[in-house]
């Protein structure tokens, strides 16, 4: 089998992945900011990881997946200056900037379970780590990386890079064009340069979140709980770090800076990022009001929705398509995923209930046997050549035929051998739950179900055609239900 690449936005690459401590693997994903619902546009970005995350587990890694909660320094406007998001919802909601945090990270925690993520091995919180944000700010003081200005510390990006450090590597950018190109009057005559970012800002008198430190009150700037979360849990080096295109610049570059300019090392091996989901090509994001939210998905309740998704169908949909790649989201695409993904259910369903049947008479169909080993090879492949899940479906979709063919009886399962049959669906079962985490939703409530079959209980009962009748509550009670046949209507319960 071909081993795993992974394209690296750092050597804008795809190399070969080779973890620091096999089987060990540390992954850092940087959350959400927990101020407000998240959008399918994050969903997106989370899925990517989320399928990685379960790839390499599927590998025989053992993955430690460390994903923040973003609830204090990340400012209006992304930037230094201005007030900070979660504080600034909870002044409008009047409630405590914690209640606003534990309110939006529920949420976020409701819509992965929805979308059947695995939920990471840590999830730390920048405000639990407030310690650790001062320590780094000292060490990069002592290193004379930063500087302390009116009760802020700034990172000093000229000292870094006479010191080696190469800031803009990760996003292509050139310090020059920066330069000349930034308006940002962000923190201006504090700065030594308009490029220079927070470490830690003082915080003005109407600034709720804040913390004592040894530059006076105030708060982390926005890049550091990063390296401090990522650097604590998986080490001053560690192998990937993932996060949505949009914070390549500055937040991952910043993040570079921070732990190269404290612990004297590169601290990710490769870099990840996930392309944005779009509409009508512009990025979905709360600020341009194109956003919706996968409650209002669920429901087909947003202007943009001609009906209901569901879950599955959503992650279908997504995952149809290469990380990479950018991903536009129409009506007509969603409508097609919900086929795609209804065809690759019932697949799935066949395979689970196929049994293998013996036959000696029957000699090996090597053709066959072939046909499928390769459908195999080609979803391993796809994944294998980062994280194409693309080619992981298709290759899903030439199973399902074969698939078909063994149920129809085209193909007997004895032409394919036991192990053939068996390695078929071990491994069809494994990618689309286990590496892709799609699975069966049911969509038959128990409502709609007994509501028919009571209309056939009716009929039979009138035709006095009592085995039927008798087999009909046998059902019911098989599933847990009673049907309650009373003078006037004929209705049912849960048995009780
Ligand atoms: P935020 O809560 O804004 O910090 O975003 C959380 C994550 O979602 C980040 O990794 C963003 O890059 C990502 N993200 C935001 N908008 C989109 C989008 N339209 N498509 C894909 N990812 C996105
Ligand atoms: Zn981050």
């Amino acid at each position: 089998m071909q081993p795993l690449k992974i394209y690296n936005t750092l050597s804008r690459e795809k190399e070969l992945f080779t973890p620091l401590n096999a089987p060990h693997v540390g992954i850092y994903v940087c959350g959400p900011t927990v101020y407000n619902y998240v959008h399918l546009g994050n969903v997106r970005t989370f899925m990517t990881f989320d399928v990685l995350y379960r790839y390499l587990m599927h590998l025989g890694y053992k993955v430690r997946y460390v994903r923040n909660i973003t609830d204090v320094g990340h400012l209006v406007g992304d930037g230094d200056e201005g007030e900070d998001k979660i504080g600034k919802m909870a002044k409008l909601e009047q409630l405590e900037p914690m209640e606003i945090v534990q309110r939006y990270t529920n949420d976020f925690h409701k819509v992965l379970e929805q979308f059947n993520f695995l939920p990471p091995s840590i999830e730390p919180s920048a405000t639990g780590h407030i310690v650790e944000q001062i320590e780094t700010t000292q060490t990069l003081i002592n290193k004379g990386l930063a500087y302390e200005s009116n009760g802020s510390v700034y990172f000093d990006i000229a000292k870094y890079n006479e010191q080696g450090g190469e800031y803009g590597k990760l996003s292509g950018r050139i310090l020059d064009d920066l330069l000349t190109e930034t308006r940002d009057l962000d923190g201006v005559g504090e700065k030594r340069s308009p490029l220079d970012f927070a470490l830690w800002k003082k915080a003005a008198p109407e600034h709720i979140m804040r913390w004592n430190s040894p530059w006076g009150e105030g708060f982390p700037g926005w890049h550091l709980e990063c390296t401090c979360m990522s650097t604590k849990y998986l080490g001053d080096s560690f192998d990937i770090h993932g996060g949505g295109m949009d914070l390549k610049f500055p937040h991952h570059e910043c993040e570079i800076a921070q732990a190269k300019g404290a612990n004297d090392r590169e601290p990710v091996r490769y870099w990840m990022h996930s392309n944005m989901l779009t509409v009508n090509g512009q990025k979905m994001s709360k600020s341009l009001g194109n956003s919706f939210l996968p409650a209002e998905l669920f429901a087909g309740s947003h202007p943009l929705l001609e009906q209901p998704y569901s879950p599955m169908t959503v992650r279908f949909f997504m995952l149809q398509s290469q990380y990479r790649s950018t991903l536009d989201f129409s009506n007509d695409a969603l409508k097609a995923a919900q086929k795609g993904y209804k065809r690759l259910i019932n697949g799935l369903r066949i395979i689970k209930n196929l049994e293998y049947v013996a036959d000696d008479s029957i000699v090996i169909d090597e053709k066959q046997v072939a046909e499928i080993e390769k459908g195999i090879q080609g979803c391993y492949d796809g994944l294998n050549d980062d994280m194409n899940t693309a080619v992981t479906i298709a290759g899903l979709f030439n199973l399902v035929k074969k698939i078909n063919q063994l149920y129809m009886g085209q193909v007997q399962t004895a032409q394919i051998g036991e192990a053939t049959f068996n390695l078929l669906k071990e491994k069809f079962v494994l990618i689309i739950e286990g590496v892709l985490g799609i699975v069966e939703e049911q969509s038959t409530s128990v409502e709609a179900f007994a509501k028919g079959m009571l209309s056939l209980y009716k009929e039979y009962k009138e035709a006095k055609q009592y085995d039927k009748v008798d087999e009909i509550r046998g059902y019911f009670k098989a599933n847990g239900l009673v049907i309650k046949d009373m003078k006037t209507r004929i209705d049912w319960a849960y048995e009780e």
